[in-house]
């Protein structure tokens, strides 16, 4: 069963406590990619720039991403820039350059439109939109945004929030999009414009999730040396929407596990800089920490 996304990707230049890199892999289609295909075949559309060296993304390839949506444009790959406070959970936005993004249109490949999983990483809402339109049976459809487009675009944002199904934010965001401080309130409050769940990350303090069944919290697996917090919510993403395209059925029992799986694959990406952790990650090294995340939980 093969899972879609649509989402950036991205040359990041990232300042931690422990180090600095320029330049480095990113975006949310790559973070999600490198987790999601090590449950099942990813079909990826993106857009990157005439400098985007393609060789340096041949590990997705080797674990069934498929690149035919991938479109290679003139011009520059987009950029991202962020410093992480002695807190890590804090961290600055230093500069967004939308570069290719600017002129992008989604196209979906005719082979990758029947896909039944979907996540809309985080891109311009307009074009997550234009994304959905073009889908012709979705059994699954996983939105993740930030703050940059709940600020920009909110009316777009806002009309796509009623056509998903889960909606995964972190604290900060839920905040933004509703106006209200607690995070429980806001989750409610989200649940009611449509979607049928929805999931807060809260970084090292775990994520929450919320539907009609009620709440599920999931703690953080513990990571005692956190090196780059970048693309711990894609990765998240990975391991939720993997998991899920795994299950012949979705309900809630499934959602709290997807929530566990999604936990362990975000606590992987932050132990590195950029996807390096994630290009040596296998599956039975998830399995093995869901095991593991098991037996703390269980009392
Ligand atoms: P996360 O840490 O999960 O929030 O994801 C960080 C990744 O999102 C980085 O690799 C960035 O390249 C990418 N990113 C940052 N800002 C944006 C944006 N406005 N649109 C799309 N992707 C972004």
């Amino acid at each position: 069963m093969s899972i879609l996304v649509v989402g950036s990707i991205a040359l990041d230049t990232v300042e931690t406590p422990h180090g600095k890199v320029k330049d480095a892999l990113g975006g949310s289609a790559l973070y999600f990619s490198a987790v999601a295909s090590l449950f099942n075949p990813v079909n990826m559309v993106g857009v990157v720039g005439a400098d985007f060296n393609l060789q340096s993304i041949d590990f997705l390839k080797k674990r069934s991403v498929n690149l035919d949506g991938l479109e290679q444009m003139g011009g520059e790959t987009f950029r991202w820039g962020g410093r992480y406070h002695e807190d890590i959970n804090l961290r600055d936005t230093l500069f967004t350059e939308l570069n290719v993004f600017q002129d992008f249109r989604p196209t979906i490949p005719e082979h990758y439109q029947n896909d039944a999983f979907i996540f809309l990483a985080n891109i311009d809402p307009e074009l997550q939109l234009e994304v959905l339109a073009q889908l012709k049976k979705p059994r699954l459809v996983v939105l993740d945004t930030m703050n940059f487009w709940i600020s920009g675009k909110p009316e777009a944002l806002n009309r796509l929030i009623s056509k998903i199904d889960v909606l995964i934010v972190n604290n900060e965001e839920i905040q933004q999009l509703t106006g209200k401080a607690n995070i429980f309130a806001g989750a409610e409050e989200l649940l009611q414009r449509g979607p049928q769940a929805i999931v807060i990350k809260k970084g090292e303090h775990g994520a929450v999730l919320n539907d009609p069944n009620g709440y599920f919290l999931a703690p953080a697996f513990p990571v005692s040396r956190v090196v780059d917090p970048t693309g711990a919510g894609d990765s998240f993403a990975g391991g939720f929407l993997g998991y899920l395209s795994t299950c012949p059925e979705i309900n809630h029992e499934q959602l709290r596990k997807a929530v566990v799986y999604g936990s362990v694959a975000a606590s992987f990406t932050v132990e590195d800089f950029s996807l390096n952790r994630l290009e040596r990650l296998s599956k039975s090294d998830i399995d093995e920490r869901v095991e593991n995340y098991r037996n703390m939980i269980c009392f």
